[in-house]
Parts: C-alpha cells; structure tokens; sequence
C-alpha cells in the first residue's frame, strides 16, 4: 500500500506515530493509500524546522523571495496537468474543473511575486520639526495552514504564497482526504529555492490541529473548512495568543428577478450548482426564483440535467465526478431522501442510475422548498440545486440576509438599478452580479461574513499581506546633540 508521509526541513519524513488513514480513490471506492497521521513529536519537528528557517529567511532581501515566487510560477504553470491529475486522483473533481482550480491558485502566487510592491510601507518627512515618521510591516515568524478536501491545490496556495512572500515560514495540514497534493508543492517550492525548513507538510487529523492550535511557536493560523471547526479553531487559536482567520462553510443563494434572461440564469445555476458536484464553498445551493418566471426557470433547468456527463473525472468528456467518500455521498442522499417528506418537490431524482463503482449522486433538483427544511438549513455540499419561490426583489433580499451563511450570492436581473441596490442591501461578503460564482480574483481579498468568517481577516490579496505582517510605526530624528535637553512635557507635533 502506497504511504503518504510529511514533508519536514525539506525532504519527505515518514510517521512513526503507528496511526493512518485510508486515501480513495472517489470514482472506484479502491484505497489507493494510507496517510500518516502526524503524533505531537512529529507536529514538533514540523515547528522547529520552521522556527529555525524563519530567521535566515526573513532577512533573504525582497528581490530573492519575490524570485521564489517568480520561479514557483514557472514550475506550477508547467505541472499544471500533474498538478490536476493529483487533484482528481484524490477528490474525484473532473480533470478540466481541477485545472481551474490549478490555474486560480496559480494567480496567488502570481500576485505573491509583487511582493516588494505590496510590503511598501509609508514615510512622513517633517512629521514634526527634524523627525520623520515611517511605517514597515514585519513577518510574523512561524505561521500554519489548515486545509479542507474540496480545494487542495488551491487553497494551499491562497494562503503559503503571500505567508512565505512576507518573509514567514510556514506549516501546512492539508485534509487527510486528499494529501498528496500538498507534498507536490512542497517539491515545486523546493525546486524553486526555497530553502530547507521554510515550507513543512504535517499530514494529520485533529491531534495535528490541536497541537498546531496550542503550540507557543506558531504565530498565526489561516483556516478553511467547515463552519464549526472553524468556530473552533477560531476560539482555541485566539485563547491561545494566536492570528486566527477561520473560512467556514457556506449556503448560496442565487436570486433570479423577473426581468432577468431565463436561459442564462438556467445555465449559470446548473453550472455553479452541479460544478465540482457542488462540493464548493461558492457553489450555488438555493435559487431564489421571483414567482412569475420561476416555471419557466425550473423547467429549464431540468431539461439540462441530462445533458450532464457523470462518471471518473479522468475521462475528458465527464463534467462532473463523484464525492469524496462514500461516507459523504451518503449524508447527501439523506438530504435527497428526506426531501419530500419536508415537502418539497423532488424535480429531477440523482439517486437514480448511479455509476455501480465509486462515490457517486447524479445532479439532483428540489422545487418548492421553504426556509424550515433541512434541505434548506444544512449546508449539502453536493450536487443538489433547490429552488425556492419568492414573491420579488424584497423577498429574496430577506430571504439571503435571514440566512446564517454569507459566503457568497449573485442576482441575475437586466435591472442595473436593481443590482445596485442587492450590492448595498446584502449582507454577504462576495457578490457576483450575472456572475453565479464570484470568487473574487488574486488581487482581491475573499471571504465571507457571519457564520462562514470567524475572525477580522479576509483571505489572500492586500487582507492576506495585512494578515502575514505585522505592522511597526518608527519615528526618528537625528539632531545637533549640541541642541539637547531634558523635557518632561508629552511630545506635540506643532
Ligand atoms: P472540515 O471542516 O471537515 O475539515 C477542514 C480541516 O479541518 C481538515 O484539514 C480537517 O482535517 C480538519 N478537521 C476536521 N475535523 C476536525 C476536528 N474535529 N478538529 C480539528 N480539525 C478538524 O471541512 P472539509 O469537509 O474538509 O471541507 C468542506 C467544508 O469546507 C465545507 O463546509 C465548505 O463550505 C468549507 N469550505 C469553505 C471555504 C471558504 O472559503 N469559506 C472554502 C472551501 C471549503
């Protein structure tokens, strides 16, 4: 059975902890692997060997850690396929959704490689008379990356890029779902120079998280995943002194005005909707259909489902692959099952017809559900789209702000004026307007509110510098030393 092991001070080290967990492969349900899962010693030596980089790379100059990055881009952009096929190996997402997710964690480093650009602090001259007042920003020291499974490519590179470009080092736990990934970076971030100890892979489940959250050498902790591990991570991480962002899970809400194109508000809800087999923070889960078009829009819906190829996310044509595990596959079907008990009106059934092997649900469509069932309350993720009918603009508004969940919504209307005000009305951190998926690019931040944000830092881009650095403020003079003398009163600037 293939091993999958750490990766610490620069080379792979296996775990000795005697514990593991079993990798799949989600289009057969074959284990392809067993993943060590990292003891406390073996978390320890991750830190130590970053603690001990951090010095020697924190001083590298601006120009060599931006040349790391420009390196990286070069070698990522040139394994883009490996890249991928790892993804999908591993997850199951369909080999053309992996290289977009590739290509989107690509675009992070990229914007790490202005790094000397974007660490530029301010300077006052005269701030008071012969003193100037200028501000830096600093690494923080060792900082960690706790990873969730639907994103293993790219949500490393959201955060590693700019944490290592500002001049940190940086431990990774990847999801003990899909590891490998994670020690193909580390390689490509060898490859291109980084030096030993700067980059560690800790392989592992909570005991790995706890003792990140509790170690006195980790300064900060970027998180993703589900919304009350977050929540927990987010307060363990805090009591314990530490810079916690905490990405949580996410219900998004697709808001469908009368006045909008109904075919391509039905194209854009099945692409978001059923990408990834809606196993992403972004994807559409609700569409919230004014009552006038909301037959048509069903309607059209429907008739795209067929169309859907399902099946190993190896094969070019498929669109859409399976679940992560079996374990999951069957949570979501529950979902399904219990549907029109709650009474909603089970439009198109993906239970039908599923591949034998492998972790698989076709693309399933719920109409007429409500606000009480929990179809509606629970965060699926996977591939069920449900429709909710509402009366127009206002309900729908209320209906996305009442709701727990801020990670991301869109409106699809021809109303200009009626987009501008769902933008100042929503209270949901990223908005697509005609965009169902608007995962904001590299040189934005992203995030949520509410339940799907624990903590005051968005992910990546100028929030990402802001939480990787540590701000100084230093004011200085140089005077005549013939002009000194001793004065007790608080320094005034006039
Ligand atoms: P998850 O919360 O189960 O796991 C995320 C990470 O936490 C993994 O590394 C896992 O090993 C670890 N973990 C799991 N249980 C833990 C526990 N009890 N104690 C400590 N650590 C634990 O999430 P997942 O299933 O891997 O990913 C899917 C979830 O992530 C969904 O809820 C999705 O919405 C969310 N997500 C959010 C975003 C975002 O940007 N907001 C992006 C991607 C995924």
């Amino acid at each position: 059975m293939n091993r999958i092991s750490h990766w610490i001070d620069g080379r792979i080290v296996e775990s000795t902890s005697g514990r593991t967990s079993p990798v799949f492969n989600p289009a057969t349900g074959d284990q392809t692997a067993a993943v060590g899962l990292a003891s406390l010693d073996e978390v320890d030596a991750a830190v130590a060997a970053a603690k001990a980089a951090f010095p020697a790379w924190r001083s590298a100059s601006l120009s060599r850690r931006a040349e790391v990055m420009f390196r990286l881009r070069e070698l990522v952009d040139a394994n883009r396929k490996e890249i991928a096929s790892l993804v999908t190996a591993e997850h199951g997402k369909v080999l053309s959704d992996a290289m977009g997710e590739v290509a989107r964690g690509l675009e992070n480093i990229e914007f790490a490689c202005g790094i000397p650009q974007l660490i530029k602090g301010d300077y006052s001259e005269q701030a008071a008379g012969g003193i100037d007042v200028y501000s830096i920003r600093q690494p923080l020291g060792v900082v960690a990356g706790i990873t969730p499974f639907n994103f293993p490519a790219m949500v490393p590179m959201w955060m590693f890029a700019n944490a290592l470009a500002c001049g940190n080092t940086f431990v990774l736990k990847p999801s003990e779902k899909d590891p490998s990934v994670a020690l193909f970076l580390a390689e490509l971030l060898a490859q291109a120079g980084l030096p030993a100890g700067c980059f560690n892979v800790v392989q592992g489940d909570k005991v790995a998280v706890d003792a990140i959250l509790e170690h006195d050498d980790i300064a900060a902790v970027s998180f993703v995943g589900s919304t009350p591990i977050a929540k927990y991570i987010y307060e363990t991480g805090t009591a314990n002194g530490k810079r916690v962002q905490a990405l949580g899970g996410a219900k998004n809400h697709m808001l469908v005005l009368a006045d909008a194109d109904v075919d391509m508000a039905a194209d854009a809800a099945v692409g978001a909707g059923y990408g990834s087999a809606g196993e992403r923070c972004m994807a559409i889960s609700v569409v919230l259909a004014a009552e006038s078009i909301a037959d048509e829009l069903v309607a059209k819906i429907a008739e795209r489902i067929p169309a859907i190829k399902v099946g190993p996310g190896n094969e070019p044509d498929n669109e859409m692959g399976p679940l992560v595990t079996a374990e999951h596959r069957d949570r979501v079907r529950g979902y399904v099952n219990n549907a029109p008990e709650e009474g909603a009106t089970l439009v198109v059934d993906g239970r039908a017809d599923v591949p034998a092997d492998g972790y698989f649900l076709n693309p399933t469509l719920l109409d007429h559900v409500t606000t009480d069932m929990a179809c509606y309350r629970d965060e699926i993720f996977g591939p069920v789209l449900s429709v909710m009918r509402v009366a127009g603009y206002q309900d729908g508004i209320d209906t996305i702000n009442s709701n727990p969940y801020a990670n991301g919504t869109a409106i699809f209307t021809r109303d200009g004026g009626a987009a501008r005000q769902f933008q100042f009305d929503v209270q949901v951190g990223m908005v697509g307007v005609n965009v169902p998926v608007p995962v904001p690019v590299s040189y934005y931040s992203f995030g949520g509110w509410k339940a799907s944000l624990f903590g005051d830092t968005h992910m990546y881009g100028p929030e990402g510098v802001n939480f990787y650095t540590r701000a100084k403020v230093v004011t200085s003079r140089w005077p005549d030393p013939s002009t000194s003398s001793v004065d007790l009163g608080f320094p005034e600037t006039r």
